[in-house]
């Protein structure tokens, strides 16, 4: 193609032709779209399978991560970049008549996760292509991604994200490599002519997962890794031979409907877990076929034997959720290779790693055991014996050790305990920021640690700067780069130069325009989708992120409540005129959430259209939050809210969106939070609140009671008054079970611990505000800073310290 514009342009017109039967004067933004995606994919196809030859022909070590969740968002501006043509593809879209943010837009934003954890594992292929790492994410070609918001009266409503509804460009269907899938049935054993036992399975339901591959580019490098994932389909034909009892009985079941659901959907919930047979199904289709992927390939295309597998794939399981690929791979190596079970054990323990994403109770998965007995019969066995030699070596290996035995077991009341099954068979387990590996080490698996000291360490999240901050925000981006020349895009740790600049007033007065500048965008997009005009020079404070009680919107709420409260009792306050930013989807099952969504949007109702506060107060709930819609509100950021209840929030990663882009943190001492404040200082971050260890101290020992602060501080009774009280429009009592949480089920979250001292941080937030120059320095300070949180020295650490894994030069 390439680096003209003619030629691509050139391009273009015939991809119009030729494939969207269409012309340079008649196309759609669509059409145009297409045909630049088209010409993109063309280019790298090349590359992707020069990446996979070199992968095999080195016999280079790949690290292959399974993960229930990727939230990709859009892939086209991101490969444009990658691939060097970003500027002529805009020309050539600008030559025909469109704008390329219409354009781009064309593309579905693939949603195929939550929220964080999802994000992460998207983040984390892009840093692995980028560093050339030979490597391979695992996951699930859901047909429904993550469900599409819309407030409606103030309410969320769901609607089906059916985001294959037009041709997807990016992916590439490989029936070739589809594999069979099996559930049910029954085990028989018997012995097998080398002595050993026999496994044979009877009577299961087959299931075919089909790889739709998706390419990932590398920024600037030629280097093309794999999303590989996996659609379930109907074996076809059904089965073999096909009679007429086959076709009615699929018929009668509705077969193939159960089939197609395996893909059908993604769970909308990342943090409590709903036990649904599906879910299981789910997991089990993703390792099941992503291992049988890895063996075919380890087959074909290794000099080693099976013994060395581990030294051919590392895999990186995230969060409980693929654990099963723990018993799966034990099968596959038993039952189809023949090796024995202690041989099959030692690849497997020296293959897995396990990243754990969450201390919340509610959060730790576990299945019943008839459940996955009855799914997966040949599963279940083997689990059950790998329960059985681990009590076995507590009981001879650790006699301090026995009475713990039921507490530490895999399986226990009939439960399996899918955490203790990824701590057994793999060699290292991860938490996500620091604090969360302390408190697992000393907390939460306490007990593991004292077992397996060695598997545990720490990797503190990343996220990709070349998406969130060189994508997201180029004139911050060219402002950088003139500053400093471009080796950060490169080498993000070299944003520290920046602090050279801290000083420099004209810097600092270009800084503030680039914000100012982002700020005039989101407000165009605001205006867009709300039809609400918002102040641009007012403090933008936002926060962003799914919708959990423990991230506490309520406590930022009640913040706005208390300035609304304060002005309407004296007009004349001169207070910094703020924007209140929100976006977050509540799981449609989690009722307190969804109340919050509500308040959030009733108390913006009330503000917005109170002539009294208006030109002070604005709340603003942006629908639909997913990657595209952070894209837009991260650059225009001013004020990062990262509130959390300490020790609930294992890193975060919108912090370090936020803080790539210059936003200032208020923010509790939890999760990446406190690495974030290590390293810029108090005086570019505004910490307040209960520490981590004094919310465990309050859990252990009592000593909170929330309605002591209801009856002594004045501003928090009038606050929860009217809550249910009719002052917010809808019917008395209107929040009253957002009330009760906080006063008989004695505040949960701390929210009103908290109160005080997140008001008196926001009133330092303000003062420092209105010190433009000492504003911008904080800005500056956060963004030279924030290379450390590029998922490269993430990806970095995982591949030195827990894969073994060398680039591929
Ligand atoms: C980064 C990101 C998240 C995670 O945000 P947190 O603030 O860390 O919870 C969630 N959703 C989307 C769309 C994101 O981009």
């Amino acid at each position: 193609m390439r680096n003209d514009f003619e030629t691509f342009f050139q391009l273009t017109k015939e991809k119009l032709e030729n494939e969207c039967q269409t012309t340079v004067d008649d196309c759609t933004a669509s059409d145009v779209y297409y045909a630049i995606a088209s010409i993109v994919k063309n280019d790298l196809i090349g590359d992707w399978s020069k990446t996979e030859n070199e992968t095999n022909n080195k016999s280079a070590k790949k690290v292959c991560y399974l993960s229930m969740e990727f939230l990709v968002g859009r892939l086209i501006e991101n490969n444009l970049i990658n691939r060097g043509v970003l500027n002529i593809a805009k020309e050539t879209i600008q030559e025909l008549g469109f704008e390329p943010e219409e354009v781009f837009m064309q593309e579905p934003d693939a949603a195929l996760g939550n929220g964080g954890l999802g994000r992460l594992a998207a983040c984390f292929l892009d840093s692995l292509a980028s560093l050339r790492y030979p490597a391979c994410g695992y996951g699930i070609r859901y047909r429904y991604g993550l469900f599409q918001q819309r407030i409606i009266q103030g309410e969320q409503i769901e609607l089906p994200d059916y985001w294959l509804e037009q041709r997807y460009p990016w992916e590439e269907r490989k029936f070739e490599e589809a594999v069979s899938v099996h559930f049910g049935g029954t085990v028989r054993t018997s012995t097998h002519e080398d002595g050993k036992l026999q496994f044979d399975y009877e009577h299961t339901d087959e299931v075919l997962a089909v790889p739709y591959d998706i390419p990932i580019t590398g920024f600037d490098n030629e280097f093309v890794n794999t999303l590989r994932l996996y659609s379930a389909e109907t074996p076809s034909p059904l089965g073999d031979p096909v009679t007429c009892e086959d076709v009615a009985y699929y018929h009668e079941l509705g077969h193939e409907h159960d089939i197609t659901q395996i893909s059908g959907y993604l769970y909308p919930d990342d943090s409590s877990y709903e036990g649904k047979r599906l879910r299981l199904k789910q997991q089990y289709f993703l390792v099941s076929a992503s291992l049988q992927n890895m063996l075919r390939s380890f087959k074909e295309n290794s000099q080693r034997t099976l013994n060395e597998f581990h030294e051919s794939f590392a895999i990186q399981i995230n969060d409980t959720h693929p654990s099963l690929a723990i018993p799966e791979l034990m099968r596959l190596l038993m039952d189809q290779e023949r090796l024995s079970w202690d041989e099959a054990w030692k690849i497997t323990t020296q293959t897995f790693a396990y990243t754990n994403h969450t201390t919340l109770q509610e959060a730790l998965e576990t299945w019943p055991k008839e459940m996955l007995e009855s799914l997966l019969p040949r599963i279940y066995m083997i689990i059950d014996e790998i329960n059985e030699r681990f009590c076995q070596s507590l009981w001879f290996d650790y006699p301090e050790l026995r009475e713990k035995i039921p507490e530490l077991a895999i399986i226990a009341d009939d439960q399996v305990k899918m955490a203790h099954l990824a701590l057994v068979g793999s060699f290292s387990v991860n938490g996500v920021a620091r604090l969360h590996t302390n408190i697992l080490k000393e907390q939460e698996m306490k007990t593991f640690y004292t077992l397996f000291p060695d598997r545990f360490n720490n990797k503190t999240n990343g996220i990709t700067h070349r998406r969130w901050l060189l994508q997201i925000n180029p004139s911050l981006s060219s402002l950088i780069t003139d500053a400093i020349g471009p080796k950060w895009i490169h080498e993000p740790q070299a944003l520290i130069q920046l602090l050279r600049y801290a000083n420099d007033a004209p810097f600092l007065q270009q800084m503030d325009e680039v914000k100012r500048e982002n700020k005039r965008l989101l407000s165009e997009y605001i205006y867009q989708e709300t039809g609400m005009t918002v102040d641009e020079n007012s403090i933008f404070d936002v926060h962003v992120k799914r919708l959990h009680e423990y991230k506490r919107q309520l406590l930022n709420v009640f913040h706005i409540l208390h300035l609304y409260n304060e002005l309407k009792e004296n007009p004349q306050l001169d207070v910094t005129p703020r924007t209140f930013i929100f976006g977050a989807k509540a799981a449609p099952n989690y009722y307190l959430a969804k109340e919050i969504i509500k308040f959030i949007n009733v108390v913006a109702s009330i503000i917005n259209n109170d002539p009294d506060v208006r030109d002070k107060l604005k709340v603003i709930f942006l629908e639909n939050y997913n990657v595209s819609v952070a894209e837009r509100i991260i650059p225009a950021t001013d004020l990062s809210e990262q509130i959390s209840t300490a020790g609930k929030e294992a890193s975060g990663t919108g912090n370090m969106k936020m803080m790539m882009n210059g936003a200032v943190t208020i923010g509790t001492l939890d999760g990446a939070n406190i690495e974030i404040r290590d390293l810029v200082g108090d005086e570019n971050i505004f910490i307040f609140g209960l520490r981590a260890e004094e919310v465990q101290a309050y859990h252990n020992n009592g000593g909170y009671m929330a309605r002591d602060l209801y009856n002594t501080d004045p501003r928090i009774k009038r606050i929860l008054d009217q809550m249910h009280n009719g002052t917010f429009g809808r019917e008395e009592r209107a929040f009253k079970d957002l009330y009760y949480n906080l006063l008989y089920h004695n505040d949960p979250y701390f929210v009103l611990k908290d109160f005080d001292a997140y008001i008196e941080t926001h009133e330092l937030v303000e003062r420092a505000y209105r010190n433009r120059g000492e504003w911008t320095q904080m800005n500056v300070a956060n963004i030279a800073y924030s290379g450390k949180f590029s998922s490269d020295r993430t990806i970095q650490e995982y591949a030195s310290q827990i894969w073994k894994l060398k680039p591929l030069l």
